[in-house]
């Protein structure tokens, strides 16, 4: 009798240091959902302490815990943000014009190690060719714009499947890597908009966070509206206008220095999280990862 409870005593404690640490570490997987304000919130894994990596490397490691529900799995809706527990944010870049300030955009964010999402309007890619593979070849993620800038809600909808069809192959001749978001031009979509895009394997994305830089409000300006509103999760909507080009060293100072990361809004979106050491944007994400750019960088 007295050897049992010896034994048991032992485990107990010998068990206690880990059973703790599980209780903090580890985090329930959150599936995707359709929230009435924000539509379609994209899943976040969970994760759990591999124990066996741990031990081996001294570190804490952790498992991924994959949600049960994914974007994929809910009804086509309109997406707006990422994860509100994800610490990190993108910033989407529609280019319709303006082609000369991008270089000096696409210089501070490779100086700056950001990758970032641009949604190119396809009659201006038709004519900026080398510029769209430049972006790609950047390791920065192409989204589709549609094709002509008019409102999709004003289209029929064999009109609205032209825009995105037509820059989508337009893309896909061009080779870029594919991306599964479309931006409808000034955030104008209806229900068709969203059905449409979901036909041809492509979500509706909208933004969280408006720079409106094209009213070139002052770089400070900018910074501090941004900074008002920026969140964990969040899409940030800007253009290549000489005051987003002007602001950005100092945004993406600020940005990182509120705790967030900067990535592609596949990066966001994805349901993979940033605090594991199973690597963010590697094995953990579930959507839309550029492995061999993320290691290169
Ligand atoms: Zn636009």
């Amino acid at each position: 009798m007295r050897i049992v409870v010896v034994v048991v005593i032992v485990a107990l404690t010998s068990c206690a240091p880990l059973m703790v640490m599980s209780e903090k570490a580890d985090i329930a997987p959150s599936d995707a959902r359709i929230d009435a304000v924000w539509k379609a919130v994209p899943a976040l894994d969970g994760r759990e302490v591999d124990v066996e990596a741990t031990r081996r490397e001294g570190r804490t490691m952790y498992r991924r815990v994959p949600p049960r529900v994914t974007l994929a799995d809910i009804q086509p809706s309109p997406i707006y943000r990422g994860h509100p527990n994800k610490s990190i944010a993108a910033l989407m870049i529609n280019v319709a014009w303006h082609e000369e300030r991008l270089p000096a955009m696409l210089d501070t964010l490779r100086k700056n190690r950001v990758r970032a999402t641009f949604f190119v309007l396809g009659s201006w890619a038709h004519k900026h060719t080398a510029s769209v593979k430049h972006i790609d070849e950047m390791g920065h993620e192409i989204g589709n714009h549609a094709y002509t800038h008019r409102n999709m809600s004003s289209l029929s909808a064999y009109a609205q499947r032209q825009e995105i069809v037509r820059t989508a192959q337009l893309l896909a001749t061009l080779g870029v890597h594919p991306s599964p978001w479309f931006a409808p031009p000034s955030g104008d979509y209806n229900e068709e908009t969203v059905r449409v895009a979901w036909a041809y394997g492509l979500y509706t994305v909208l933004w969280s966070v408006d720079t409106i830089d094209w009213r070139e409000p002052k770089p400070d300006v900018l910074v501090q509206r941004v900074m008002a509103h920026i969140h964990a999760g969040a899409l940030v909507l800007m253009h290549p206008t000489a005051a987003a080009t002007q602001a950005l060293p100092t945004l993406i100072d600020r940005i990182r220095a509120r705790g967030l990361q900067l990535g592609t809004v596949s990066d966001v979106l994805s349901s993979a999280r940033t605090d594991t050491n199973c690597g963010f944007a590697r094995a953990c994400a579930t959507l839309g990862t550029r492995e061999e750019r993320f290691v290169k960088w």
